[in-house]
């Protein structure tokens, strides 16, 4: 309704007042709108025959149409008009149509010879004297003599919209408007072919299903569709096929739609970000699909009118998701919702001119070219745009990923260095209480030693004491039983001792005892051998791999030094002498230690009963005294 509107409103302030009668050549340069001069008549049967509306004028009504426009119908319509030349020479005049997919445009042209027809369109050109200029519009040339009329019908089928113009001009006229021609499709071609070429390079480039999908559109599309509507396939192949002109245009465009259908969804991203809108895409491309198939198989008026029919509800479905994408603030499907609207706005009015709801003009004639440009250029800033705000979020998250980085390299390093100043500590600290350690264990082991000498020796005259003696006489009595050598013993006791304590007292009677260990351990010098206390004033001596004869002779060396040990008193000097038991033996495994001791107890028993200060030596089972060698 609002469209009617419109176009009632465009076509008061576009038209001009029809003509009726005559048209009166005037000079070379007019250009006339020759629909505003004709009459019309429609053949919906497609029956009649030149003749037929020759002889029946009255069938034919005044046209208010500013030019050629009876939408998409299957009927022909005859044009009729009358030319009249009252300069006196012959005039010649191109007629020509701006529309490229007709059937057939047939002139005739009533002369006083009868009707002479001329065909346009190639597939005639050579039967029946079309003009010879190589253009794709529809044109005839007309001579008309001077003073006379000349009355014409111009048949024109199509099973494409009958819809054009209808232009009177001179020869010159015409090469100038087909040089312009040439020159705007040239123009729009190098347009397009640079968003290709973009496209193409980008589709190099990023290696993106979606932008094949693009290439696939501009180049079904923008390319060989607006071509195939403007006749250039045709003028540059030299066909003019009529399946090419309908069936082969209209299954391109839906090719083309459905190309787009896949660009809008796979460049929205609809699957990852929209999945309702993925659903609507895929219904969107059965529509087409569907289109794409009807569109071969069904009759041309019919497939057609499917096609606009569907291309519009598609058109409209992608408007729709950009709508709802672009809701959501996305920036591409803004971008991609202005070049989508601006490629069906010009599709829109171009097909409203074809309806003849929009009048026909420059403006109309190329609306559809002129909404595919600014589609075309404004796809291509919006595929830039996105590779450009890809790689600006890749360089964004890139620097964020490298401060993130950097950021945990501070933190591992700052840990680094907590770490190796807490281990450098704890070594610290270990070393301080190995130290601690050290230094007590040290002590620990010095007291031990202490502790051991003093649990061993005897306190008052440093020599070992009788523990010592019962932990260690077995010990070197197995080692000399195990060697196979001799063990010897020495029994020492202080003659009548008793005497000095009740003489000299007890520290006096001490002192002895010290002087004389003192003295034994002179004389008692290995390692291995042992000077014990063994009782109050009884000392025994262990003497290892000794035999009984080199023992004999050292107790009597001892002998001999006990008896010349002086200690001083205040008023005089204490001499005191020792009895000494001797026995040795190699230890066998039926002996004892202890059967050693009680011979060499015996052997000291002896030297006691044998008058003192002397040494008695043990036999094996008897003992054996030696007298003293003083
Ligand atoms: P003899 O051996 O010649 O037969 O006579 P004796 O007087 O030495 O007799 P005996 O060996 O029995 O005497 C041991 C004495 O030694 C008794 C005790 O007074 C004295 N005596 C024992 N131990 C110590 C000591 O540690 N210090 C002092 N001063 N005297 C001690
Ligand atoms: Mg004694
Ligand atoms: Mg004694």
């Amino acid at each position: 309704m609002l469209l009617r509107l419109l176009a009632t409103v465009a076509g008061l302030l576009l038209s001009t007042a029809a003509h009726t009668g005559t048209l009166t050549l005037q000079d070379a340069n007019e250009r006339v709108p020759l629909m505003g001069w004709t009459e019309v008549y429609v053949d919906d049967t497609r029956s009649q025959t030149v003749q037929d509306v020759n002889a029946h004028r009255d069938w034919f009504q005044p046209s208010a149409l500013e030019a050629i426009n009876f939408g998409f119908t299957e009927a022909r319509v005859w044009l009729r008009f009358s030319i009249r030349n009252n300069l006196p020479v012959t005039q010649q005049r191109i007629l020509y149509l701006r529309h490229f997919l007709f059937d057939e445009v047939v002139l005739h042209t009533v002369t006083d010879n009868g009707i002479h027809s001329q065909y346009s369109g190639r597939e005639h050109l050579d039967q029946h004297n079309a003009s010879p200029l190589p253009t794709r519009f529809f044109h005839f040339q007309l001579d008309i003599p001077p003073n006379t009329t000349r009355d014409y019908y111009l048949a024109l089928t199509s099973e494409d919209a009958l819809s054009s113009s209808l232009t009177l001009v001179s020869l010159e006229q015409f090469q100038r408007i087909m040089i312009i021609d040439a020159a705007a499709v040239t123009f729009y071609s190098a347009l397009i072919l640079t968003n290709l070429f973009f496209a193409v390079f980008m589709l190099v480039k990023l290696r993106e299903v979606e932008l094949l999908y693009y290439v696939g559109f501009l180049v079904f599309h923008h390319l060989i569709a607006i071509m195939m509507l403007e006749g250039v396939p045709a003028s540059l192949l030299g066909f003019d096929n009529l399946f090419w002109n309908k069936t082969g245009f209209i299954f391109l465009i839906n090719v083309a739609i459905t190309m787009a259908v896949l660009f809008s969804r796979s460049f929205l991203k609809l699957k990852e970000k929209y999945p309702v809108d993925y659903l609507i895409s895929r219904g969107l491309l059965v529509l087409m699909l569907v289109s794409c198939v009807q569109s071969l198989l069904l009759p041309h008026v019919i497939g057609s009118a499917l096609t606009t029919v569907f291309c519009m509800i598609v058109g409209v479905g992608i408007m729709v998701t950009c709508v709802r994408c672009a809701a959501k603030h996305d920036r591409v499907a803004k971008l991609f919702l202005l070049s989508w609207t601006a490629g069906v706005t010009g599709a829109t009015l171009y097909g409203l001119k074809l309806w003849n709801i929009l009048p026909i003009n420059g403006f109309t004639n190329h609306a559809w070219h002129i909404g595919t440009v600014v589609e075309a250029i404004l796809f291509s800033f919006t595929i830039a745009d996105r590779v450009t705000t890809e790689r600006r979020m890749r360089l964004q998250a890139q620097t964020e990923q490298v401060e993130q980085e950097r950021a945990l390299r501070q933190a591992q390093e700052q840990l680094l260095q907590v770490e190796t100043a807490a281990k450098i500590e704890l070594e610290q600290q270990v070393q301080e209480r190995t130290k601690d350690i050290t230094q007590i264990m040290a002590k620990l082991e010095f007291q031990n030693q202490q502790l051991t000498e003093l649990s061993i020796n005897d306190p008052l005259t440093q020599v070992r004491n009788r523990r010592f003696f019962n932990d260690a006489f077995p010990e070197l009595w197995q080692e000399a039983q195990r060697a196979g050598g001799w063990l010897s013993i020495i029994l020492l006791d202080i003659d009548h001792f008793k005497a000095v304590n009740d003489q000299y007292g007890h520290l006096t009677g001490d002192r002895c005892l010290v002087t004389l260990a003192a003295n034994l351990r002179q004389w008692v010098s290995r390692p291995k051998d042992i000077i014990c206390r063994y009782g109050g004033e009884e000392f025994i001596i262990v003497l290892h791999a000794t035999d009984l004869a080199s023992a004999t002779q050292l107790a009597q060396r001892l002998r001999q030094a006990v008896s010349e040990i002086q200690i001083p008193l205040e008023d005089t000097t204490l001499h005191i002498t020792a009895s000494l038991g001797v026995a040795a033996t190699i230890p066998q495994p039926d002996a004892n230690p202890e059967q050693l001791i009680a011979i060499c107890d015996h052997a000291l028993y002896q030297a006691k009963s044998n008058g003192r200060n002397q040494v008695s030596v043990a036999g094996a089972l008897q003992s054996r005294s030696l007298s003293n060698n003083r």
